[in-house]
């Protein structure tokens, strides 16, 4: 086993709220223990341009709090090549950094399990996404901070649709996963939520629509993953006034507002705890595995099974949704 003396770091893919406070664990973890670190800037795409800083101490002051990522991230065409990779690693050698952490999704692991087969360089990832659709871990980095956005968002349109009586489309991010949705749309008392786990039958909702309004319910709020089989917020919407034209509908599309702000204490703890143990496993010879949470114990998965998990939406669910939002 090859003693870890040289670190790099990086953020890749989509970015979720939380990666610097990851980003800061590892820096300071790896200085605590007397290896040395490189910041990567932009991702694979940075490794493969030379955009390579040594990281101190200071370099991760006064970011735990911050949205985004210091090292900004990337989607890199050319590190799917393997010409491309082999530029990486050249730049990686040429300062003896002889492992890395990458913080990302599902995409950006099966990038470093490749990287890592070629060049036998030890990769740690750590899952940074705000989808929460990685199985082997109960948190990801940006969770938790992307659905209270929603929330908070979420409460602020039911004050408006309760003046008027109107019925809000709310379409939240998701594409593959419906996360996001399930957990706001039950945390802001919403009638329906649509994801992409579920098959969405348009004439239940019509159907519903119609019963409440007969009971005289007519604020009602609809929750929709981006990516629900249905469509999004304005496909529903078209449906909807197409059939019931005399109810007032509105739609509002959150969008990247979802992916900014400043990490929840959650996203904080995990991104800290992730960030620590990422070295350590650096540490302790571990390789080519993610860092998880679960049941509040640490989780190592082999980058080549990280994959996108699709929810099982429990009845039980789906139960208290209908019994709480009649
Ligand atoms: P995420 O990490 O958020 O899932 P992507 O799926 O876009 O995001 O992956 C991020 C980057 O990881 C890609 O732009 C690419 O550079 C790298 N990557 C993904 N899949 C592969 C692969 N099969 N081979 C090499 N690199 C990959």
């Amino acid at each position: 086993m090859k003693k870890v003396t040289k670190i790099g770091v990086m953020t890749s893919g989509g970015d979720s709220p939380g990666m610097n406070a990851a980003i800061r664990a590892v820096v300071r973890t790896a200085l605590y223990h007397k290896i040395e670190v490189f910041g990567i800037m932009r991702g694979y795409q940075g490794m493969i341009e030379d955009e390579i800083f040594p990281m101190e101490s200071r370099s991760v002051a006064n970011i735990i709090q911050r949205g985004g990522t210091i090292l900004k991230t990337a989607r890199s065409k050319e590190f799917m090549e393997p010409e491309g990779r082999k530029k990486a690693y050249a730049n990686l050698e040429k300062r003896g950094i002889n492992g890395l952490v990458i913080i990302g999704g599902d995409g950006s692991f099966r990038g470093a399990q490749i990287f890592s087969n070629e060049f036998d360089i030890p990769c740690i990832g750590l899952p940074g996404t705000i989808d929460k659709d990685i199985a082997g871990t109960d948190f990801t980095i940006g969770f938790d901070t992307a659905v209270n956005t929603a929330v908070e968002a979420i409460d602020k349109i039911r004050d408006t649709a309760e003046a008027h009586d109107r019925l809000f489309i709310i379409e939240v991010m998701g594409r593959d996963a419906g996360y996001i949705a399930l957990h706001s749309g039950i945390a802001t008392g919403a009638e329906n939520i649509l994801i992409p786990e579920r098959k969405t039958d348009p004439k239940e909702i019509i159907k519903s629509l119609e019963e409440k309004s007969k009971r005289k319910k007519l604020v009602n709020l609809i929750i929709v993953a981006e990516g629900d089989d249905f469509g999004g917020a304005n496909e529903l919407s078209d449906y909807i006034k197409s059939h019931l034209p005399s109810m007032e509908t509105r739609v509002c599309i959150l969008g990247h507002i979802q992916r900014g702000g400043s990490p929840t204490c959650l996203d904080r703890l995990i991104a800290s705890r992730m960030g620590y143990h990422a070295v350590e496993s650096l540490i302790e010879g571990r390789h080519n595995v993610f860092v998880g949470i679960l049941n509040n114990r640490m989780n190592y998965t082999p980058l080549n099974e990280a994959v996108k998990k699709k929810q099982r939406i429990s009845e039980e669910w789906i139960n208290i949704v209908k019994i709480l939002a009649s």
